[in-house]
């Protein structure tokens, strides 16, 4: 039987296994991180998703 492992899921921010105390993250860091992603994008003015590579975020201000 094929049991979705959703437990076994990485970090969905950087890919390392996930631990439970920050699930479904590996650390607080990546947790901050994508709640900072989160934030920003709701910030963001609206309009057409920038092209930009999930993971990067330091630079996403590069057309100014
Ligand atoms: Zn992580």
């Amino acid at each position: 039987m094929t049991t979705s492992p959703e437990r076994l899921r990485p970090c969905p921010i950087c890919g390392k296994p996930r631990v439970p105390d920050f699930a479904p993250f590996c650390s607080p860091r990546c947790r901050d991180r994508d709640l900072l992603r989160w934030l920003d994008e709701g910030y963001t003015i609206p309009g057409p998703p920038a092209d930009r590579p999930d993971g990067d975020e330091d630079r996403d201000r590069d057309d100014t």
